[in-house]
């Protein structure tokens, strides 16, 4: 069995870090963190002192930070998790990254005869300790076959979306459809309701007909239709507006980079640009419902 260092054990790492644990792998942990740390130490990893020290011959590195500067600190620079770890060591990094930021640590990774995956998840808190994220891979197919054993430990659906940086390139432009797609969600519903009908009937009549997305039949912004969606508990998260704002501007930046119109990206940016701004950061993505309705 593989010794695997994960780093980064926050909301979305400690539920991963645990699940590693429970399948019965050796894993060294790390978190600036010490209470993070400790959280840890109760789901049976080893902890370490420093990033360096939880990599020392590692074979695999995980990582789950907040953005591509920590990935790039971490294992390249200050945390000199490049220093410590095994010889051709593979580096999974689970963060949400942008794509020129992933390909730069592909190449750094090579240049220092390792191996790197960017494999960011979907899925959120709950499905991290769960273990039923989704995975989107990008790296070698060799690598990625390596990885497979271990991801299963912590996800459910597990795709190779192709070479360095593809995985993070199929999370942002999955997630640009998502804050677009839950955004006209709303205005549809509150259209439905001013010309005189209740949610309830206009979900019932568009999830069978050809409006029918995942923001209307999973995560439902008007409360009631869907049971389960952060509607129907004061739009608490859930996935915040911080977070689809996050991802949305790691959207727009490769789409400005690489010559991709996004309008309605850019729109929905915007958008949750705004409600951030107005101090609703922290509140569900489905929040422009209430701000259609003229209650935010
Ligand atoms: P978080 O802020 O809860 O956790 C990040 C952890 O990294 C923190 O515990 C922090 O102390 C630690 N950290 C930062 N710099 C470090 C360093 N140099 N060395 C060691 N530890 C360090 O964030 P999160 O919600 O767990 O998200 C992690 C990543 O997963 C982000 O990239 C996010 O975009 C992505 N993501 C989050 C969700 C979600 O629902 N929370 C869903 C999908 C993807």
């Amino acid at each position: 069995m593989a010794k695997i260092a994960f780093i980064g054990l926050g909301n979305m790492g400690s539920g991963m870090c645990a699940n590693l644990c429970e399948a019965g792998m050796e894993v060294s942990a790390y978190d600036l963190s010490p209470a993070a740390r400790d959280t840890a130490a109760d789901a049976g990893a080893r902890v370490a002192d420093s990033a360096e020290a939880a990599a020392q011959g590692a074979e695999m590195v995980i990582t789950m930070l907040p953005a591509g500067s920590h990935v790039l600190d971490v294992y390249f620079d200050t945390g000199r998790v490049g220093r410590a770890a095994a010889a051709g060591a593979l580096f999974i990094d689970c963060s949400t990254i942008a794509v020129e930021d992933a390909r730069q640590a592909h190449r750094l990774a090579a240049e220092a005869g390792f191996s790197m995956l960017d494999a960011p998840v979907s899925g959120g808190v709950a499905a991290a300790q769960a273990g039923t994220l989704t995975f989107m891979v990008g790296g070698e197919a060799g690598d990625f076959a390596r990885a497979e054993p271990v991801l299963a430990a912590m996800g459910g659906n597990i795709f190779h979306a192709g070479g360095a940086g593809n995985g993070q390139a199929a999370k942002i432009a999955n997630n640009m459809l998502l804050g677009v797609s839950m955004i006209a969600t709303c205005e549809a519903f509150n259209l439905a309701e001013k010309l005189g009908l209740d949610a309830q009937t206009f979900f019932d009549i568009s999830s069978k007909a050809s409006g029918q997305c995942w923001s209307m039949t999973s995560y439902c912004p008007a409360p009631g239709p869907v049971p389960t969606a952060p509607s129907n508990r004061d739009y608490q998260p859930g996935f915040s507006v911080a977070m689809m704002l996050k991802d949305l501007k790691l959207a727009l930046g490769a789409a400005e980079g690489n010559a991709a119109d996004a309008d309605f990206g850019k729109a929905a940016e915007q958008a949750y640009q705004a409600l951030a701004d107005a101090g609703h950061g922290a509140r569900d993505f489905s929040i422009p419902m209430l701000k259609l309705k003229g209650e935010l």
